[in-house]
């Protein structure tokens, strides 16, 4: 008998290449193959009659084979098959392209339920290459609700249903169920065996609906439970008090060479007060790109300093750290503290001696990637811990600072601002701080959306940009083997350079090596460069003021919040800054998506119209919060759902705070905790 433990090469049809591809996906086991849920649906019960048949687009059609199929040769090595359906309403061109097979598989006269896509073509309307399915006689309700799974280049939807069918064979009979049964009753919820059987087998639409609701409550319902019990774990932990608070925060505000906005005298108000608690701090910081996260988090540093205790301030990448080092380390050493950069890529002999000064304390800021509370690096009093960019320091990596033996104060801050409805359950574990409103003199960035019929004049407005002083990013998305029709970072920069050869291009991508990456950076930091080409290791947080124009190619392959944040690298001096999205001609979602963009700058706005903006079909996709792998909860249109699911954890943890009478549950919750090591990069 096969188990869920099971590797995917031992199912039948699938090899050992298949199982490579499968492993893209991250299916490894039959199990994996369970939990990786369509990410939309093909509903093929709904059918349409020929005569109603309007846009352009996918159809159900139930219909009669009329004409004999044609097999024609149309160029070299390509073959088209032609007939005709119909139906009592009216009746329908069909083509096959390259499919020479498809003729032989239906008859004239019989009756097919026949699937594909609909195009308008001049004159024309017709049927391309549909699966036609036979119709037995007295059939009334022929069609099927088919599941679309994420795919990867070389691997079908056929290659999907086949393992999770033989998963979902796998499955044992006592299949636990993680959700307590008074809660199915409560919110009608079918039993988990029978919702993993309809999300990729659903014999009606209604079935299909029943088990993802009961999924998304599930999952919502698990991460509620798991944030609620690490909220309760801190909870008795004895905190550092730090003191001297309004000397400290007078000093500092002293030292800034700017006004501090109320937002920010607010939030660090806030945080004065969790530190001298005697509970450890779980704060996170939102505030949108520019809002001036950093000084939040200069003035955490400095009250650790001041108290005698150690601060470490992760950034995500070392580029970044590098860039807070430069900005911390002046304004610190106007009250007497030092700061000490600590990342990989520095050589052995100054990696030494950063590692003494944090053992021996020597350094009282310690600036670096998430390495810093990783890898062996000791500390000599941690008092304070700030995590630059949420969105990449998972719960898990929260769970493991907070164990960590004197627990010290933790901040976060996330640049994609999220509802606050959201946030509170997101951050279940953390209070929240927010920064709604930026220093002031900001001018809006004045974003359009074009295609590329604009090339031409775009280059020239990139070239009159740095002939007044300026500076310009931009930013291609990451090149995936086999995606031929988008350019590479060293291509595009090599096209530029081509075209306005009297400026200076730079290139930055992943996998060039860490110095080279900080080398490029800082000399564009500097003014050596005039154009920055890069993927998205620009993303988060890179300061460099004299930028003022930013162009992102293919830009409807990034999310809406991502090209936010990619707009808030520019408008960061007293230039009048602009940001270009290419892209604009890749269909009408595309538009419409950038649009939202080019109509406001306000990223909680632009948050909420991504949130609404993912329909059904992206209900399923992974995501990355840098926390527990949600297949399944669509977070815009189930706050409804997420506020019951919270509530019901907030009630069951009160009666039974270690779980002890649901194992299942318990078991469930310490998985998914612990699965997304990966999202602390
Ligand atoms: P983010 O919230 O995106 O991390 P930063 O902390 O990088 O924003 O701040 C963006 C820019 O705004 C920096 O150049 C910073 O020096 C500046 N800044 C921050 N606070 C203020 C303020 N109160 N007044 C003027 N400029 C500020
Ligand atoms: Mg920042």
């Amino acid at each position: 008998m096969p188990t869920l433990e099971d590797n995917i090469r031992f199912v039948k049809g699938v090899g050992p290449k298949k199982a490579a591809l499968l492993e893209k996906l991250h299916i490894h086991t039959l199990l994996d193959a369970l939990e990786t849920y369509p990410r939309d649906y093909e509903d093929r019960t709904v059918l349409t009659r020929i005569a109603d048949l309007a846009d352009d687009g996918k159809y159900a059609i139930r219909a009669v084979l009329g004409t004999e199929p044609k097999v024609s040769r149309i160029r070299k090595g390509m073959t088209l098959v032609k007939c005709t359906i119909f139906d009592e309403t009216g009746s329908l061109a069909v083509t096959w392209f390259n499919n020479p097979y498809a003729a032989a598989l239906v008859r004239v006269g019989q009756e097919y339920l026949f699937y594909g896509r609909v195009q308008q073509n001049g004159r024309v309307r017709m049927l391309v290459s549909p699966q036609a399915e036979k119709i037995e006689e007295g059939d009334d309700h022929p069609g099927h609700i088919v599941p679309v799974y994420p795919l990867t280049a070389g691997l079908t939807q056929r290659d999907l249903a086949r393992v999770t069918e033989a998963a979902l064979d796998a499955m044992p009979g006592d299949w636990p169920d993680p959700l307590p049964e008074v809660l199915r009753a409560r919110y009608g919820l079918p039993d988990a065996a029978d919702a993993l059987a309809a999300i990729h087998r659903p014999q009606t639409a209604q079935d299909m609906r029943d088990a993802r609701r009961r999924m998304v409550f599930e999952e919502l319902f698990l991460l509620c439970c798991g944030l609620q019990q690490l909220k309760e774990r801190r909870k008795v932990v004895k905190g550092i008090v730090f003191n001297r608070i309004s000397q400290v925060t007078w000093d500092f505000w002293e030292c800034l060479p700017f006004m501090p906005t109320n937002a920010q005298i607010k939030a660090i108000g806030e945080i004065c007060e969790d530190c001298a608690s005697g509970r450890p701090m779980n704060r996170l910081v939102q505030g949108d790109v520019g809002s001036g996260k950093t000084v939040v988090a200069a003035a955490l540093c400095a009250l650790a300093a001041q108290n005698g205790y150690q601060a470490a301030f992760m950034a995500p990448t070392e580029i970044l750290a590098a860039q807070h080092a430069e900005t911390l380390s002046p304004l610190l050493a106007k009250l007497g503290i030092t700061c000490t950069l600590l990342t990989g890529s520095m050589g052995a002999a100054q990696r030494r001696a950063a590692l003494a000064a944090v053992e021996s304390g020597g350094a009282q800021v310690v600036i670096g990637t998430h390495a810093l509370i990783q890898q062996g690096v000791t500390f000599h009093r941690l008092g304070a811990v700030v995590a630059d960019e949420q969105h990449r320091f998972g719960v898990a990596q929260r769970a493991a600072l907070a164990a960590k033996g004197e627990a010290p104060h933790v901040l976060v801050m996330s640049a994609t601002p999220i509802p606050r409805t959201l946030a509170l359950i997101l951050y279940g574990d953390l209070d929240v701080a927010v920064l709604d409103e930026l220093p002031p003199g900001r001018q809006p960035v004045a974003t359009y959306a074009v295609g590329e019929n604009m090339r031409r004049r775009i280059t020239a407005f990139i070239d009159k940009q740095i002939a007044d002083g300026g500076q310009v990013y931009v930013v291609c998305p990451l090149v995936e083997e086999g995606e031929t029709d988008l350019k590479s970072a060293e291509q595009h920069a090599a096209d530029l350079q081509h075209d306005l050869p009297h400026r200076r291009v730079a290139v930055l991508h992943g996998r060039m090596k860490s110095a080279d990456k900080e080398h490029v950076m800082q000399a564009f930091a500097a003014g050596e460069y005039d154009i920055l080409v890069a993927t998205t290791v620009i993303e988060v947080g890179v300061d460099v003021p004299n930028a003022n124009l930013m162009v992102v190619e293919d830009a409807d392959r990034f999310g809406l919040s991502q090209l936010h944040q990619l707009r808030g690298r520019v408008g960061r001096g007293k230039r009048q800054s602009y940001c270009i999205f290419f892209g604009a001609d890749k269909g009408q979602t595309a538009r419409e998506r950038l649009k939202i963009l080019c109509k406001t700058n306000d990223g909680f706005e632009v948050a909420r119209a991504d949130l609404a903006q993912r329909g059904p079909g992206d209900f399923f996709g992974r995501r990355q919060h840098g926390l527990p792998a949600l297949h399944v909860a669509d977070l815009a249109s189930d706050l409804e759902l997420m506020q019951r699911a919270r509530e019901e954890a907030e009630a069951l943890l009160a009666a039974d705070p270690q779980l002890a009478g649901y194992p299942a549950l318990r078991e469930r919750v310490q998985r998914m905790f612990a699965e997304r090591e990966e999202t602390f990069n």
